[in-house]
């Protein structure tokens, strides 16, 4: 079987606000170049540790609308609300995950918890946008939210854990529906580890490295760096360092147009907007 090979690592040391309560690094966008090697995955925020002083009134980001995909919201530290057109709505707290189909059009908030705003404290999330199929852009909007005890915790090497999101690992299964093949693990180990992970040959993988660092052949890379792998393989061996924590994505490429635009991501500019036209006439729902 065929080792897959580094394609290229992105990082983000800028900073900026969404809203007034994510500081995040942007550090993967569906650029023209990347599209290819990131699909069916689209964007990835790392709000990176932060201290937030208490406050009364929570920070974060209000009512706006989504199309075309879905946003997937991982809390390590701190707490976010989140109420969205169709029912859907919870506060996400470390270790729990929550994953929102827009489909054909949801209108959300997303903002601290009142808990946390009025303790204040540390912040650190990311939150993800995952392509949906042609075929699948206009299904009805769905929410999905486990707790971090729903998440199967298996053991990783001599000392680490995988959480298990989605898609599997060896014969265990995570919990989350996916519409198209993709699997999603939470790494961390205490002692340094040589891991490897077996994908399928043609799919893309993403590594976010949230702590500690990795070798790859002759080369180390440290925490808000995401690895790109070749599509071309199967296997990655990975040398962890100790107390390393990071995200793995892999998904099968949805291979067709992408046209992104804000919040609605489509397959054409006409079906862009469809979307903005719709939206303004208050067909995404509202709170
Ligand atoms: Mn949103």
């Amino acid at each position: 079987m065929e080792l897959k090979k580094l394609k290229t690592v992105l990082n983000s040391q800028q900073r900026q606000w969404v809203g007034n309560g994510f500081f995040v690094h942007g550090i993967v966008r569906p650029t023209k170049d990347l599209q290819k090697h990131i699909s069916p995955f689209l964007l990835m925020d790392y709000a990176s540790p932060k201290k937030f002083t208490s406050t009364e009134k929570p920070r974060g980001v209000g009512m706006h609308p989504h199309r075309g995909f879905e946003t997937v919201t991982l809390s390590y530290q701190g707490e976010v609300e989140h109420r969205d057109s169709s029912g859907g709505g919870g506060v996400i707290k470390p270790g729990d995950v929550q994953w929102m189909t827009a489909g054909r059009g949801i209108v959300h908030d997303e903002f601290h918890s009142h808990n946390f705003s009025q303790q204040g404290g540390q912040f650190e999330m990311v939150q993800l946008w995952v392509n949906l199929p042609k075929k699948e852009k206009m299904t009805a909007p769905k929410y999905q939210g486990y707790s971090k005890k729903q998440i199967p915790n298996l053991i990783l090497g001599q000392s680490g854990n995988l959480r298990l999101i989605a898609g599997k690992y060896k014969d265990q299964h995570g919990p989350f529906f996916t519409f198209t093949p993709i699997n999603m693990y939470d790494l961390s180990t205490r002692q340094e580890e040589e891991v490897s992970f077996r994908f399928k040959n043609g799919s893309n993988t993403l590594l976010l490295i949230r702590r500690g660092s990795l070798s790859w052949e002759k080369a180390t890379y440290d925490k808000k760096n995401v690895l790109v792998f070749e599509q071309e393989g199967e296997i990655i061996n990975l040398k962890l360092s100790r107390d390393f924590e990071g995200l793995i994505l892999n998904g099968e490429p949805i291979n067709e147009p992408v046209v992104a635009h804000g919040p609605f991501v489509m397959n054409t500019q006409v079906e862009i907007s469809q979307a903005i036209a719709d939206y303004q006439a208050g067909k995404m729902g509202q709170l």
